[in-house]
C-alpha cells in the first residue's frame, strides 16, 4: 500500500527521518510507492511578503527538482488537502515531521483529526531540532527558564546521527500537482534556496568561518556566520547534520552553542504557547510603552532605517534588501526599538516575521523577548545597547553601515557611526538622530522602575 509524506518545515530528503519512516512502511507494504505532498493555504501564502513568498517558492522548486518533479502540491485547507491526496493514493497512513510550535501542533492535530475520519492513521516522527523540544528538563522534572543549564543537559541528551534517504521506493503523484503558488508580491532581491543549496552554503562555511566563528560572528561587517537560518527554519538542513561535523575546537564549541540557542527557544515555546505575542515575564505587559501619532512616526523611521543612528539604519535596511539581519545587529535594531523608542516588542518581532526569509516563530518571539527584557535573559541587570558604542564595536571600520546607507558613503572609517559630528556628515540627507540615546535610557530605566514597584 502506497504512504504519503507530508512535507511541512523539513524541506529536504537527506536526514529526513520522518520521511525515512514512510519509505520504509511503503515498502513493508509491498507497493514501494511514495507520494511527497506540500499543502500550501494559498490566503496565508499572498499574506506573506514578496521576499517570504518567493523563498518558499525557491525552496519547493528545489525540492521539487530532487524528487524528478513528482513533489505534489495541492492548495487549500491543509487537513483537507492532505486527506484528499491519501484517499487519491488509497493510502492507510500519511507521515510527517512532529512540530512543537503552536502553529505546527494545531496543524498536525487538525490534519490527524480530518484523516482519522477516513480511517488514515497519521504517523509523526522526529522533529526539526537534535534533540525535541520537551526532551530536556530540570531533575525536578519542569521546564529550563535559563539558557546556560538548558545547554549542559541538552549537550548531555545528545542526538543521534544523521542519516541518508533510504532507497528501494518510487515516487508517485495520485493526483494532479497544483503546480507552486505564484508569488503575488515582488521579491526585492534575488533568492536562493533549497536542500542543495543549504548544504554548499555549509560547505563554504566551514572551509569559510567556522574554525574562528568564536571570534568573527560578532562582525557585522564581516561574513563570519553560516547564514543557514533560512535552511534552518525551513529544514533545508537538518541540525543533526551541523552537529554531527563539530568538533571541540573553540570555533565548534561556540557554533553548537548558537544552534542549541534555537533548540532552547523551541523549548521555551513549547511550554509557554502563549509567548509569540504574549510576555514570558508577564509584569512587562504593565510597562508603560508608547503609543499615538509620534510613536508611530518613530516607528516608520525604525521600520524604513531612516532613525539618524547609523548602525540601526544599516539594521533596517539590511532586513529590507536582504531578508536577512546579521544577530548582533537584530539585537541592536530590537533594543533600540523597546528601549530608546519605548514601542512594545511585539511591534517589531511582527515587522520581523513579515521580512524576514528566516523566520521562526520561536527564535523570533525570544529573541525580541531576551532583547526587551521581559525573556529567557538571566543578567542581573537590564541591558541597554548604546547603539552607537554598538557600532565601533561591531563594524570598527565602518564598512557595514556604508554598505547599507549610501547616503553616509561619503565618510570614511569609523567616523560614520558619528555622522554628525562632521561638516558635511548629513549633507547627502541622512537624518539627524530622532531621539537622544542618553535620556532615552534613563526614561527606559526609570519606566523599568516604575514596575518594580507595581509588581
Ligand atoms: C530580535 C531577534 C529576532 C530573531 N529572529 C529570528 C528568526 O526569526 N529566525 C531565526 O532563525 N533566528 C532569529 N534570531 C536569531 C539569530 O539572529 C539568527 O538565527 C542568526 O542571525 C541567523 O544567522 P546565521 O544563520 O548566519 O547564524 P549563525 O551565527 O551561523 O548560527 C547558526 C544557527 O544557529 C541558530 N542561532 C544562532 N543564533 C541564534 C539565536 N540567538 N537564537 C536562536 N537561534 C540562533 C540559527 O538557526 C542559526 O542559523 C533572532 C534574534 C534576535 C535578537
Amino acid at each position: 500500500m502506497a504512504r504519503v509524506f507530508w512535507f511541512r518545515r523539513d524541506l529536504r530528503l537527506q536526514d529526513n527521518v520522518a520521511l525515512n519512516a514512510a519509505i520504509d512502511g511503503a515498502i513493508a507494504d509491498g507497493d514501494k510507492k511514495v507520494c511527497g505532498l506540500y499543502a500550501v493555504n494559498l490566503k496565508k501564502f499572498e499574506a506573506l511578503s514578496g521576499a517570504r513568498q518567493w523563498s518558499l517558492h525557491a525552496s519547493l522548486d528545489s525540492l521539487g527538482a530532487s524528487m524528478d518533479r513528482k513533489l505534489v502540491i495541492q492548495h487549500g485547507e491543509v487537513p483537507n488537502s492532505v486527506s484528499q491526496t491519501a484517499l487519491a493514493a488509497g493510502a492507510k497512513f500519511v507521515h510527517a515531521t512532529r512540530a512543537f510550535d503552536p502553529d505546527g501542533i494545531a496543524d498536525q492535530n487538525a490534519v490527524g483529526l480530518e484523516l482519522k475520519k477516513h480511517d488514515i492513521f497519521l504517523q509523526l516522527d522526529d522533529s526539526y531540532y537534535a534533540v525535541a523540544p520537551g526532551t530536556v528538563r530540570k531533575p525536578d522534572g519542569t521546564p529550563y527558564r535559563v539558557y546556560t543549564p538548558f545547554f549542559n543537559n541538552w549537550f548531555k541528551a545528545g542526538w543521534s546521527a544523521p542519516v541518508k534517504l533510504h532507497k528501494g521506493f518510487e515516487w508517485f503523484e495520485p493526483i494532479q500537482c497544483q503546480g507552486k503558488p505564484v508569488p503575488t508580491k515582488e521579491a526585492p532581491f534575488p533568492i536562493k534556496a533549497g536542500e542543495a543549496y543549504a548544504l554548499r552554503t555549509w560547505e563554504r562555511f566551514k572551509q569559510r568561518a567556522l574554525f574562528n566563528y568564536d571570534e568573527l560572528r560578532n562582525r557585522a561587517d564581516l561574513s563570519g556566520t553560516s547564514h543557514l537560518s533560512h535552511a534552518l527554519a525551513f529544514g533545508e538542513i537538518h541540525p543533526r547534520t551541523l552537529l554531527a561535523e563539530l568538533s571541540d575546537s573553540d570555533g565548534h564549541n561556540v557554533y553548537r552553542k548558537e544552534i542549541a540557542w534555537r533548540e532552547f527557544y523551541a523549548d521555551v515555546l513549547l511550554h509557554n504557547p502563549d509567548t509569540t505575542n504574549e510576555y514570558y515575564e508577564p509584569r512587562f505587559k504593565s510597562m508603560r510603552y508608547d503609543s499615538g501619532k509620534t510613536a508611530e512616526k518613530k516607528f516608520e523611521a525604525w521600520k524604513t532605517g531612516n532613525t539618524g543612528f547609523p548602525m540601526v539604519d544599516a539594521g533596517m535596511r539590511q532586513l529590507l534588501t536582504t531578508g536577512w539581519v546579521h544577530n548582533r545587529v537584530r539585537m541592536i535594531v530590537a533594543s533600540f526599538l523597546v528601549k530608546d523608542l519605548h514601542l512594545e516588542w511585539q511591534l517589531g518581532a511582527q515587522w520581523f516575521e513579515e521580512n524576514l526569509t528566516d523566520f521562526d516563530p520561536a527564535s523570533n518571539a525570544h529573541g525580541w523577548q531576551w532583547t526587551a527584557g521581559c525573556g529567557t535573559d538571566a543578567s542581573p541587570y537590564y541591558r541597554i545597547f548604546n547603539p552607537i558604542m554598538q557600532g565601533y564595536k561591531f563594524d570598527p571600520d565602518g564598512n557595514f553601515v556604508r554598505k547599507f546607507v549610501p547616503e553616509l558613503a561619503h565618510i570614511e572609517g569609523k567616523d560614520v557611526h558619528e555622522p554628525w559630528l562632521w561638516v558635511d556628515g548629513l549633507a547627502n540627507g541622512y537624518p539627524a538622530p530622532i531621539v537622544d540615546h542618553s535620556i532615552e535610557r534613563e526614561e527606559s530605566l526609570k519606566r523599568l522602575e516604575e514596575i518594580k514597584v507595581k509588581n
